[in-house]
């Protein structure tokens, strides 16, 4: 038996943080959470947050994402997709303090959408998009540039999806296009290209497949007239000629989660659970959803299941804490309701609004301190504001 040798490792340069608990400014930006969180073992959480939301009365809504677990929704005093809950956010004027169970970007919108007197507060500040990430000003200013030297700006209309920061729907507002949703995709790019004109483009950002499928599907495109603009290469990888044949121009941005569904995913559910159908969200890739039964948004989705008749099966692709719920809902039902892939898919973003941090938001608040404030500057919000009030006077 030889002798233990020493072990030739360097120690981690990196402090080990406790979830929630202190940030670490290099790699972990605009995250300040000096806060002195409740434990998540504490068995009192529910009680303490039903205590705080109490004792705010009116003067809190609590707006909970359907992607959100099952421990913050039973407080949301309202659930939806993002557009919904920050339009419901602005149907409250009367509440000092929007609480955004979600994630940055959709505080973001809110806090476009409502009046300067109320606050957004971001339960925890390190709740992203990795979509809305993979988009920034300065990528998207440098693709425009490159539309303009290529001489095909002028003919493109930008169509931004609601997944994405202040500041590209900043850049949309300025460049005369439009917000889009899940829902209104169609329409948005229907408008979008009568407005562009004859030769007219779409930039679409920044998920390449919303942005394909709604062409592709709905608008009878072809796959040949969409590219895409990758903004780790120069010019996008595209050429001059390919920039100025294409109909779409799709930024390459995808969701981390329904870009995990596969035609795998969705061979192997077909044979595991006989008769099912397949039902998937528009983020899933091209291939996903040309093998799928149904495809639709978020509120599309639990319209469909709601709708479906008992005995009936069904495989759907979209986020996981959204469709465990749906399976429980209609259990009673005889509806059965399996999630497509078999491997657990949390998005891990939105997970980051737990309990203790809704209890600590609820609690700083009632003590009279507002943290985790989400606030987009005046330029950025008229600008952003001028894209979002096109999306609503969409035809
Ligand atoms: S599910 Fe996808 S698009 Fe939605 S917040 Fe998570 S990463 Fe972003």
């Amino acid at each position: 038996m030889t002798s233990a040798q020493p072990l030739d490792v360097e120690p981690t340069p990196l402090a080990l943080l406790l979830l929630g608990r202190e940030s670490d400014p290099a790699s972990e930006r605009g995250v300040d959470c000096p806060g002195d969180l409740p434990a998540p073992s504490d068995p009192d959480l529910v009680e303490r947050a039903r205590a705080a939301k109490e004792a705010l009365g009116d003067r809190v809504f609590v707006l909970g994402h359907h992607y959100q677990r099952d421990e913050v929704i039973q407080f949301a005093d309202v659930t939806g997709d993002s557009f919904k809950l920050a339009r419901d956010a602005a149907a409250r004027p009367e509440a000092e303090f929007i609480v955004f169970c979600g994630v940055h970007f959709m505080a973001e919108s809110a806090d476009i959408l409502t009046g300067d007197d109320q606050r957004v507060i971001l339960p925890d500040l390190a709740a992203g998009c990795s979509m809305a990430d993979m988009a920034t000003a300065e990528q998207v200013a440098e693709a425009w540039d490159v539309l303009t030297d290529a001489g095909v700006a002028g003919d493109t209309v930008p169509v931004s999806y609601m997944n994405s920061s202040a500041d590209i729907k900043a850049f949309t507002g300025r460049h005369g296009g439009t917000i889009c949703t899940s829902s209104n995709a169609k329409r948005a790019l229907t408008w979008a290209f009568e407005r562009a004109g004859d030769n007219g483009k779409v930039l679409f950002l920044p998920d390449q497949h919303l942005g394909r499928n709604t062409a592709v599907r709905e608008l009878g495109l072809t796959l040949d007239d969409c590219v895409v603009y990758n903004p780790h290469r120069p010019n996008g990888g595209l050429t001059v000629e390919q920039l100025r044949a294409a109909k779409m121009i799709l930024w390459r941005g995808h969701c981390s989660v329904h870009g995990r569904f596969s035609l795998e995913s969705v061979r192997e559910v077909r044979e595991r659970v006989p008769g099912v159908n397949v039902l998937v969200h528009p983020e899933c890739r091209h291939e996903v959803v040309a093998a799928a039964d149904h495809v639709g948004s978020t509120e599309h989705i639990i319209a469909t299941l709601d709708a479906a008749p008992e005995g009936s099966r069904w495989a759907v692709g979209t986020e996981l804490n959204l469709v465990r719920r749906l399976a429980n809902r209609y259990a009673d039902q005889g509806k059965e309701i399996v999630f497509l892939d078999r491997t657990v898919c949390f998005c891990s973003t939105m997970n980051r609004i737990d309990l203790p941090h809704l209890v600590w938001s609820l609690e700083s608040l009632a003590a009279g301190k507002v943290i985790n404030r989400i606030e987009v500057d005046r330029e950025t919000e008229h600008d952003a504001k001028l894209a979002l009030e096109r999306m609503l006077a969409l035809p």
